[in-house]
């Protein structure tokens, strides 16, 4: 599968840029940007919608309350077999300090039409996951309970112009 050439630091700022009027003013998002991160093959527009989702995941969890979002980009360092394998990676983290979510809803939510809200489609989530996985990559989630979630969306890094 080829998208091209693409900068996800570049698809972060853009996307950042688009949402930040419609992220409620309780709320303080972050953006850390690795300026040494390798480009991925892929689409930007179907990228951006992946952030576009997990930000808005992470407003909706955090209501009213002070919260924080942070969206990270890095090139995690490997050792070991990963790396003499030649597999490189580079990683987007969609960071929030809300109500976490229980570790038995871990397995349904990126399961289509799965929600928790009210009014929820549960396809955020869904939609991610196929787009990662269209990309050769994966997305995961790391929560605890009182402190918040974190996504991790891992991408396949192209080689680095020496
Ligand atoms: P929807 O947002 O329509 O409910 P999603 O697929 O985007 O559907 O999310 C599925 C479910 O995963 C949500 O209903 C919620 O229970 C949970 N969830 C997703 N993101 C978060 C988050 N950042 N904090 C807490 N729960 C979350
Ligand atoms: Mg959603």
């Amino acid at each position: 599968q080829s998208f091209g050439t693409t900068d996800l630091n570049e698809v972060v700022t853009r996307t950042m840029r688009l949402i930040q009027n419609d992220v409620p003013s309780n709320l303080h998002l972050a953006v850390e940007l690795d300026l040494m991160l390798p480009r991925v093959d892929g689409d930007a527009e179907q990228l951006k919608q992946v952030l576009i989702n997990l930000v808005q995941n992470a407003v909706q969890a955090l209501e009213t309350r002070e919260g924080r979002i942070s969206v990270r980009t890095e090139k995690p360092e490997r050792f070991g077999e990963l790396r003499s394998a030649g597999a490189e990676f580079v990683e987007v983290r969609v960071s929030d300090n809300g109500p976490g979510i229980p570790s038995d809803q871990h397995p349904h939510i990126f399961v289509p039409f799965y929600t928790t809200k009210q009014k929820g489609t549960g396809l955020g989530l869904a939609i991610c996951q196929r787009i990662v996985k269209n990309h050769g990559g994966s997305i995961s989630v790391q929560s605890k309970m009182g402190e918040g979630t974190t996504f991790v969306i891992r991408l396949p890094a192209l080689p680095t112009e020496q």
